[in-house]
């Protein structure tokens, strides 16, 4: 336990950790290992393809000398003169498409498995990571670490290969051979171009932090609408569409704003890059021209130095914009491994299962204090002793935001008690295995169920892969559920809608309470189970959950009094602790904190409260 609290503070102080995020090269290298043989070829291929470039601009400067000569002589035929020169070129550019269709297939190849590979294993890790970790992070951000995370790093790398070793490829190859052709102008070249690229890379790294604001805006415009659309019923209940609209407005105005400002900028560097590389064209033929005026330099030479030092240019902008894309990339990389390096306190398997039969269902929590982790200085138990015996219904009762939900949470050990512990048949729970005692042992139903958009016979069927159609409509019929499932056309096939929305709390409480009796569990514990339901509605739901009770080991929480009556056991809660413990009528006997709650409800409720 000390050892999982060291590795569970982490969440606690988030902050220095998500700036300084470092990119885990060994979780990268283990991604990319499978695939270094196409990555080999690709990488030959892309060097080949960049090397072929850097050939043609010196084939095509002697095929222009030959015209030349051609146009000053007028001897000889040039068709003749030129085939050589022609057919080399035409088969250099067709070794060129195929090396370069070569390796961006190998590299397509390469990206989409370790794309796949990435998020395969992000989600296993994210779905295997503790409740506390959900407790401190928002769903959206763990979703978007799935998504665009992952497609930043994979056109990064895609791109650092192809576009980066293309044009490192071209810019020495073609330096060499501009060094070659004219020694004189290369100076030249050489003076004038880390200027410009200066300038230019300046200017961009503006524009990219122009593009990385753009980006925040669109997302929080994104935001807005989520939210509203994801809460259409709030937003209508209160007649707020006019001030989404604005919010969203607002959001997308300025998004506008910036976007118009990236694209003044774009607009501005490609106009005065236009002219640069313009000027050095002009400059190079002014130079060039005079030195093949003065027979230093030949004209099909000027003219391969021209293509070449077009080249180089372009290759070196494609490399600026490129340090930008790395950079991103990166940081894509690193908030992508981040969490796959993770390991949770609580394992999801590992630990012993209690076979079947000495299986009783007999619970208790033994001294138990907890705080959250997210909240650690709050202790919400202190002290918490409760037995549970095999086959018992024990209520617990207490005000709202007692600690009661909690108590649930560490019986399906979504926690592990800070302090003390809790045990079933006399095993304390760290030494079992969760994934059993989650799938087999406990049933859980909520206050609130949470249905999956699929089908009322795969909803049912979650709480046991395996059931057959038979045991879903038994689950349906203890539960109540069958009679309404069965009334609509759809019947077990009819879809639920997102989270259920096409159902009535009552209903979705008894597909809820079918799915926990799928899997026959020896403990069922029910958190409000009806709380939220109306009266008609509460009434069914209760006596599925009576005939459900019956022979297992129930925990049954409310704050509703009339639900814990039929419980042989009731436990009041307060300050997190045990405060009283006795049958209903001991208890009101007693005159405590229990007949105090009774009394009160009894106040607020009179017809409904009035049988107690
Ligand atoms: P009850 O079910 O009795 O209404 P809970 O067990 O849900 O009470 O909550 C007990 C206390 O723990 C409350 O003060 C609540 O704010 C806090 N709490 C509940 N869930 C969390 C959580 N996931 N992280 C931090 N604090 C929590
Ligand atoms: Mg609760």
């Amino acid at each position: 336990v000390a050892l999982c609290e060291a590795e569970g503070s982490p969440p606690a102080h988030p902050t220095p950790l998500t700036l300084e995020l470092r990119f885990n090269w060994k979780l990268f290298w283990n991604f990319l290992h499978p695939h270094l043989l196409a990555l080999g070829v690709a990488i030959v291929l892309a060097l080949g393809a960049a090397l072929v470039n850097v050939q043609i601009p010196l084939l095509l400067g002697q095929l222009v000398e030959i015209v030349a000569k051609y146009m000053r002589d007028r001897v000889g035929s040039f068709m003749s003169e030129s085939r050589r020169l022609s057919t080399q070129l035409l088969l250099l550019y067709g070794v060129q498409g195929l090396m370069t269709f070569g390796y961006l297939v190998l590299l397509s190849h390469i990206g989409e498995r370790m794309a796949m590979d990435m998020r395969k294993a992000l989600f296993s890790s994210l779905l295997r990571q503790d409740i506390a970790f959900f407790d401190a992070k928002k769903t959206g951000q763990l979703v978007s670490r799935l998504t665009t995370d992952v497609q930043e790093f994979k056109s990064s790398f895609k791109l650092v290969i192809s576009q980066g070793l293309r044009s490192c490829t071209q810019v020495i190859g073609s330096l060499v051979s501009l060094s070659m052709l004219s020694p004189r102008l290369t100076l030249l070249l050489a003076i004038a171009t880390p200027a410009l690229m200066g300038v230019g890379t300046l200017m961009g790294s503006g524009l990219r932090k122009l593009s990385r604001q753009c980006q925040e805006q669109i997302a929080r415009a994104t935001g807005v609408a989520d939210e509203a659309l994801g809460n259409v019923r709030t937003v209508r209940a209160f007649a707020m569409e006019q001030r989404e609209e604005e919010r969203y407005q607002e959001e997308l105005e300025s998004c506008r704003c910036k976007a118009e400002e990236l694209g003044r900028g774009i607009a501005l560097f490609q106009g005065l890059s236009n002219i640069a590389f313009n000027c050095m064209v002009l400059g190079t033929l002014f130079i060039g021209g005079s030195l093949v005026a003065g027979q230093q330099l030949k004209g099909g030479d000027l003219m391969s130095f021209l293509v070449a030092s077009q080249t180089v240019q372009r290759s070196m902008a494609s490399l600026s914009v490129l340090f930008g894309q790395v950079v991103r990339g990166l940081s894509a990389g690193a908030r992508v491994f981040e969490y796959m390096a993770l390991s949770p306190c609580i394992p999801l398997t590992g630990g012993c299962c209690i076979p079947s039969k000495d299986l009783h269902g007999s619970i208790t929590f033994q001294n138990v204090s907890f705080s959250y982790p997210c909240r650690p200085g709050f202790e919400v138990l202190k002290d918490f002793t409760l037995t549970l015996p095999p086959g018992k219904i024990v209520a617990l009762v207490g005000q709202s935001g007692g600690g009661k939900t909690t108590v649930a949470s560490l019986l399906e050990r979504f926690y592990d008690p800070t302090a003390g512990m809790v045990t079933l048949d006399g095993h304390d729970l760290r030494t079992l295995n969760p994934s059993w005692l989650r799938g087999q042992v406990i049933g859980f139903i909520s206050q609130e169920p949470v249905l999956f958009g699929t089908t009322i016979m795969e909803n049912i069927r979650f709480g046991k892969l395996e059931a057959s159609d038979e045991e879903v409509y038994t689950a349906a019929r203890e539960a109540n559920a069958h009679e309404f499932i069965s009334s609509f056309p759809d019947g077990y096939s009819t879809v639920v809608g997102e989270r259920g929305t096409t159902l009535s709390g009552g209903q979705k409480q008894r597909l809820a309470i079918a799915r926990a009796l799928i899997k026959q569990p020896t403990v069922l514990i029910l958190d409000e189970a009806t709380s939220a339901l109306d009266a008609e509605s509460e009434r069914v739901v209760q006596e599925a959950l009576d005939r459900a009770s019956a022979g297992r080991s129930v925990l049954v929480i409310a704050h509703r009094l009339s639900t814990v009556r039929a419980a042989h056991c009731i436990v009041v809660m307060a300050n997190g602790q045990v405060c009283e413990t006795g049958t209903h009528e001991e208890l009101l006997k007693k005159g405590g904190l229990y007949a105090e709650l009774i009394r009160r409800q009894a106040l607020d409720a009179p017809l409904t409260e009035a049988p107690l």
